[in-house]
Parts: C-alpha cells; structure tokens; sequence
C-alpha cells in the first residue's frame, strides 16, 4: 500500500501514522519529522528549514522534494509507505506522482484526518514531544508534566506550536494543502474519516476505511 495521509495541523497524523504503518507493516514518513531529525543534529539542511518551520511557513519545494526523494530511495520503502505531510501543495502533489510512476506505481489511497478547528488548537497548545525518540503526547495525558509516558524522557513544546504560529500553519493548511483534498478526491483516491475521539477508535475508522478501498 502506498498511502499519503493528508489533514490540518493537529488533526492526529503523526499518532496515527504510527498504529496504521504498524498494522499495515510499512514505512510511515513523515517529512515534518526529517526536518526535525536534521535542526536537531544542526546539518546544513536543518539550519535551512528551522527558520520556515519556526514561522509556520513551508519549507521550500527544492529542499523538500530531494529530501524526499531520497527517503523514497531507500530500501524499506519498495513495499508500501505512509506519507505524512507530502505533498503540501499542488506542485509536490505533482512531483510525487512523476516519482511514483518512473517507479512504475502510484499511490493507492489518500486518506484524510478531519478535527473540528477548537480541538486542533486544544491539541497543538498541549502537544510535547520526547527528544529520544520523538514520541508525541499531550500534556492532558501526562503522569509525570515532565516526562514522556512511554520512554521516561524530557519533554518539549515544539517552536512551531506557540499560538501564532499555529494560527498561520492553519492557514497555510487553508490555502495550499487542503486544495489537494479536492485533486485527489477527482481521482478517486480520498477518503476521509473524523479523527476526534479516543485514538483505537480513530484508528479503527482509519483501518476501515482502507480495507474498504482495498476491496
Ligand atoms: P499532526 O501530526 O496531525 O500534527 P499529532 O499526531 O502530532 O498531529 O497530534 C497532535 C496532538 O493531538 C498530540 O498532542 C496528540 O497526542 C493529540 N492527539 C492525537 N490524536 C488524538 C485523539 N484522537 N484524541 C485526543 N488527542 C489526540
Ligand atoms: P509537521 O511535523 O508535519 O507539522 O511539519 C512541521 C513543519 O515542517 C511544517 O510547518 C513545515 O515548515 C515543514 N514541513 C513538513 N513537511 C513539509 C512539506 N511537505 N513541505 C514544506 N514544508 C514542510
């Protein structure tokens, strides 16, 4: 399977990458998380993308696009992946597809995670993320206000989580992600399911929802 999941910032992508790439014993990548990987390691790359990804802005098609296409390249991702945050415009919408058919395949399904807008906001402001591994909790869900539930690490509030930043994200959601929602809805590749309620839920709605397309 070869699945791009698509929504506003907040909507539980990265959580939900996670369970469904497990079940589905694939890749899951998520760009977001490669840029983070490379600011934290302070490459030349990083230094490059920190200062959009701080604005809420995107980072620029040239990084992104070579940075993702050397994530297609490497070996686990000849099977099935699950793309989380690529594309984010109409441009890398159309460069993914040239990638994908040199390969000689396409994308089998876009699946879309919706959130009413007042719990995406209650979701980025308590959002904390563990600098070990990356793990993504809430502050709602802390034992310890510190510490990461499941590796005991410290905990950050990510830069790009800040109010301001996170009412611009949602508009550059507005304007330039979502439009993809209606492109690949003509090609018959969405499907869409409300990511609110407890996370087994969600993700079973997501399961299903593929298995459906699958069919
Ligand atoms: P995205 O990758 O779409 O930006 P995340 O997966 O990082 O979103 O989730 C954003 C925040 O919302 C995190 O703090 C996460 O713990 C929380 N969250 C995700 N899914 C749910 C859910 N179903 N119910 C409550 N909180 C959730
Ligand atoms: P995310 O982790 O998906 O919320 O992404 C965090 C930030 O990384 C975004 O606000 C952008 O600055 C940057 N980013 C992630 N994916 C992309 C992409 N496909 N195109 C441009 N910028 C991206």
């Amino acid at each position: 399977m070869r699945i791009v999941l698509i929504g506003p910032p907040g909507a539980g992508k990265g959580t939900q990458a996670r369970f469904i790439a497990s079940k589905l014993r694939i890749p899951s990548m998520s760009t977001g998380d490669i840029f983070r990987s490379h600011v934290g390691r302070g490459t030349s790359l990083g230094r490059d993308a920190k200062r959009f990804m701080d604005a809420g802005e995107l980072v620029p098609d040239e990084i992104t696009i070579d940075m993702l296409r050397e994530r297609l390249a490497e070996r686990d991702a000849t099977n099935g992946f699950l793309l989380d945050g690529f594309p984010r415009n109409a441009a890398q919408a159309q460069i993914l597809d040239e990638m994908l058919a040199e390969a000689g395949t396409g994308l089998n399904v876009v699946l879309e995670l919706t959130a009413a807008e007042a719990e995406i906001v209650r979701r980025l402001s308590g959002r904390r993320q563990c600098r070990a591994h990356g793990h993504v909790t809430h502050t709602d869900l802390l034992r310890d206000a510190d510490l990461c539930n499941l590796c005991g690490s410290r905990l950050y509030q990510r830069d790009d989580d800040r109010e301001e930043v996170v009412r611009h994200r949602l508009e550059i959601y507005r304007a330039q992600t979502y439009p993809l929602v209606g492109h690949y809805t003509q090609r018959n590749l969405l499907v869409t399911v409300r990511a609110e309620g407890p996370f087994d839920e969600v993700t079973d709605r997501a399961m299903a929802a593929l298995r459906v397309l699958d069919e």
